[in-house]
């Protein structure tokens, strides 16, 4: 059934009651169960609903998937297609990701809790525009020619490096899994996915899509199933020669160790943040970065890596600022993510919901509760919790250290630009950062020191398909998006000729 954008939430229902959904693992360009037959449920966050069952893959079908993604490759059929072939099949599928909108999006909704809103604008075509750009890179990509002396040619070719797994988790769920197949399949590598257990709908429909855009069989598969089965098999094949992973700090440390037991693949990381959002008094639109920065800890629920959930404010403004920005978190509506209207919906699963709220309810020991703090049941679901603000935070709470990965932010007044950046860089985490100041010199000044990958000035959590994306400290290393993005799915191979 074909899906249309909807007016109302009844109308989204319906849409969501008539879906096809796609519950078995996509292998060697077909649809198939787990070899143990065995399912999990697959769950809709916002009302607790089982949507379907899901086929719970294992080693052995990971076994399975990287010798049909091996075969595939050796073939040739991707690998040394012609890059102009590669590129139509990947236009074509991003073409198709934007045909089929309203149903990603609704997948999207229905599998994760957030708003139909943000994945109708935001995740399904950012998704088509990731694939596309990729696409449209595959046939501008030029190789080296050494200096070397003469009667010497030393050519440097990136070669693909063959069958890449990637391992993705549940908050962007198509988008994560896009940041890691675009750019592998561009060069021509197999690829075998597994999506998080939480929100496996989107990646097996976009594995279809891929097949229907003419990727051959074998090239990509998806594989939904549990981290410490399915995941870690990956992680420990001996026939996978990269992993990709995109997810906590914790697993991420754990692909480092199956990479050394296994076959030494290589292994890259896009793991937590706490990202600081630092506020100067000489911002010029106070107003615009209030909005921002509860844009940028209350947006996706706050389920985002790079969410700036430590504001650090001038202490001359910070009263004021922090009365527009509990304003602005008032304006958040909290409800049923099909509904448009919508603006937060639900976390991930009751489990995320009480780790969440257990956060919340030690901050309120540690710190002054200014907005929020509850969580809320809505019919069978107890996966809300509404936007939440803290100040007064001691400097060593839990709220304020680690990654709650929900719609919590921290305030923190400092009185210099010198302890801003100090109490920017105090974590374990360097993914991203925001200034906000109308003055250029301090804003160069602020960048260049603050220890993250990405800075965004008079803004929040800048991304497109253009730029590296990715972290220092222990949120990872490598780069997703933008042609970087190649290093982790290529290899330089030197080929010498003396003549
Ligand atoms: P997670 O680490 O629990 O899971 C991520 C993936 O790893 C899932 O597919 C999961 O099944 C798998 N996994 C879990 N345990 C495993 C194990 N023992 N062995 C192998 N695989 C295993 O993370 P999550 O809860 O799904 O996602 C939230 C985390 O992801 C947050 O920390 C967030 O910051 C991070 N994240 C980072 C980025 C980034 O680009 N840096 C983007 C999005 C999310």
């Amino acid at each position: 059934m074909t899906v249309k954008i909807a007016e109302s939430r009844d109308d989204w229902a319906a849409a969501a009651g008539a879906l096809d959904l796609r519950n078995r693992a996509f292998v060697d360009g077909g649809f198939v169960d787990a070899i143990s037959g065995e399912t999990f449920d697959c769950v809709n966050p916002a009302t607790g609903a089982v949507l379907t069952r899901v086929a719970a893959c294992d080693a052995a079908d990971v076994d399975v998937a990287v010798a049909a993604a091996r075969r595939a490759f050796e073939a040739g059929v991707w690998s040394r297609a012609h890059p102009s072939k590669r590129k139509a099949v990947l236009l074509k599928l991003a073409a198709l990701i934007r045909e089929n909108l309203p149903e990603l999006a609704l997948l999207e909704t229905l599998d994760t809790g957030k708003p139909i809103r943000d994945t109708l604008a935001t995740d399904i075509p950012g998704a088509a525009a990731y694939v596309q750009w990729f696409a449209e890179a595959i046939d501008k990509l030029y190789d080296e020619v050494a200096p070397t002396a003469p009667g010497n040619l030393a050519l440097v070719r990136r070669e693909p490096l063959g069958v890449v797994g990637a391992v993705v988790p549940w908050n962007f769920p198509l988008d994560m899994a896009v940041w890691k197949c675009a750019p592998a399949l561009a060069v021509g590598n197999s690829v075998v996915l597994k999506p998080a257990e939480q929100s496996p709908l989107t990646a097996l429909r976009f594995a279809e899509l891929a097949h229907l855009a003419g990727v051959p069989a074998g090239v990509l598969n998806v594989l939904p199933g549990f981290g410490p089965t399915a995941g870690k098999a990956l992680g420990l094949h001996m026939d996978v020669d990269c992993l990709a992973f995109t997810g906590s700090t914790e697993v991420g440390k754990l692909f480092q160790i199956y990479s050394g037991q296994s076959n030494l693949k290589q292994v890259w990381l896009e793991c937590g943040g706490k990202s600081p959002n630092l506020v100067f008094a000489d911002c010029d639109d106070l107003d615009r970065a209030a909005e921002m920065a509860a844009l940028g800890i209350f947006y996706n629920q706050g389920e985002v890596c790079s969410a700036t959930s430590r504001l650090l404010v001038e202490r001359s403004i910070a009263d004021a600022f922090v009365a527009k920005l509990a304003a602005r978190a008032g304006e958040v509506r909290l409800g049923d993510p099909l509904d448009p209207e919508t603006t937060m919906g639900a976390l991930i699963d009751e489990r995320h919901a009480d780790r969440v709220a257990g956060y919340i309810d030690a901050g309120k020991g540690t710190a002054r509760l200014v907005r929020g703090g509850n969580r809320v049941t809505r019919g069978a679901s107890g996966a809300f919790v509404e936007p939440t603000i803290f100040t007064d935070v001691a400097r060593d709470a839990a709220i304020l250290r680690e990654e709650i990965f929900g719609p919590v932010l921290c305030v923190v007044p400092f009185d210099t630009e010198e302890e801003a950046i100090a109490l920017a860089n105090d974590s374990i985490y360097g993914l991203a950062a925001s200034v906000w100041t109308a003055n250029l010199s301090r804003a160069h000044r602020v960048a260049e020191r603050l220890k993250v990958g990405t800075v965004s000035v008079n803004t929040v959590d800048a991304v497109s398909p253009a730029t590296p994306f990715g972290g220092f400290k222990q949120s990872g290393f490598g780069r997703d998006l933008s042609l970087h993005a190649f290093d982790k799915f290529t290899g330089l191979k030197t080929t010498w000729i003396k003549y």
